[in-house]
């Protein structure tokens, strides 16, 4: 199966396995996983924190997060197309009572810091507590500028919040970048990262952040029945991702450029409107098309793909290679073909 949906159905490969069936494991809950303890310390140092914690996923280190930072009755600012907002059942407001205050992102992903500013509310008791900004990088597949990162922190200081990285892809950001992750991270007071989409590691995030901020996160992810036993098979799988599977996102990055190039010679498919800046390709398909259709049968052909017309969303990642967006481009031709 070619499959186009999400960077999340990476499958680990050989030597990721092998990685897997060495580790060397241990209860996680007394502390006892010699590879979870090596993935948090070296994660921890890489990405210039103090602590980490592995997690099940993107979803339960952002939950983390905010329950670290905020007690009921705080709010967080964040992006209306925030996936911490949009894409996690509202776990911060359900189960921690943070009320989230979201503001339209801007075109480019970033938030308006003036709009920002408007939303934080007055030192009053009428008002929930506005204490946390949280960014996401990359969103929609685009980057936030460095720029941008820096005087996030600057207003954050200003104005006395904390600042939280939804980082699910922040490798992508950080390769497309070509700068050291470190750069990106330097500006979070804590920041989480997908190992399950690209890197390609088949379960688990981390959280990043203060030993203090982690240790409350640490007793959340118990109370959540997050605690792992012998964690150390799928952390190994993670240890492995960061190392070898970090660079090679470049190749997805430019699989992703061709990808879209190619869509638009395929009549009724348009990538104009969008720009390619990691992994993930936006297209707009032509309402004459039967896109549900096509899918269908792109199906049975072995290719997956989600169906959509304005701004359908292909995705780039380990198991996609040149020749298979090859193989679409002929199967959509194909398709379409006296379609319009
Ligand atoms: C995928 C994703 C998450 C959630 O990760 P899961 O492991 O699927 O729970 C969080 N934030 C962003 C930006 C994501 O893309």
């Amino acid at each position: 199966m070619i499959d186009f949906r999400s960077d999340t159905v990476t499958k680990p490969s050989e030597q990721m396995l092998n990685a897997m069936m060495r580790a060397e494991v241990g209860d996680d809950v007394y502390g006892d996983d010699v590879t979870v303890n090596q993935l948090e310390q070296s994660a921890a140092k890489n990405h210039g924190f103090e602590a980490a914690l592995f997690v099940t996923s993107g979803t339960q280190a952002n939950l983390l997060a905010i329950l670290s930072h905020c007690e009921r009755g705080d709010e967080y600012l964040c992006g209306q197309s925030a996936h911490n907002y949009r894409y996690e059942a509202g776990g911060a407001a359900v189960l921690g009572s943070v009320q989230p205050q979201p503001i339209e992102n801007e075109p480019n992903g970033t938030l308006c810091f003036n709009k920002l500013a408007n939303a934080i509310k007055p030192d009053d008791f009428h008002f929930a507590r506005t204490k946390l900004l949280s960014l996401e990088n990359t969103i929609g597949g685009k980057v936030l500028p460095l720029a941008y990162l820096e005087q996030a922190r600057q207003f954050c200081d200003t104005h006395n919040l904390l600042l939280h990285l939804d980082g699910a892809r922040v490798y992508n950001a950080a390769v497309a970048l070509n700068v050291n992750i470190v750069e990106i991270a330097q500006h979070f007071d804590s920041m989480t990262i997908c190992l399950s989409k690209g890197l390609g590691a088949p379960i688990g995030s981390l959280l990043l952040g203060k030993r203090d901020f982690i240790e409350r996160a640490r007793r959340l992810r118990k109370m959540l029945g997050g605690g792992m036993r012998q964690a150390g098979i799928i952390a190994a799988a993670g240890m492995y991702a960061l190392e070898y599977n970090v660079e090679r996102l470049a190749d997805d990055h430019r699989n992703a450029a061709y990808l879209a190039e190619q869509l638009n010679t395929v009549s009724g498919f348009d990538t104009r409107s969008y720009q390619v800046e990691t992994n993930i390709v936006y297209v707009d398909v032509d309402s004459a098309i039967d896109i549900d259709d096509i899918a269908k049968s792109l199906k049975e052909m072995g290719i997956n793909m989600t169906p959509g017309y304005q701004g359908m969303r292909l995705v780039t990642h380990l198991g996609i290679s040149h020749a298979d967006i090859d193989t679409l481009i002929t199967a959509l031709k194909q398709q379409t073909q006296g379609g319009l």
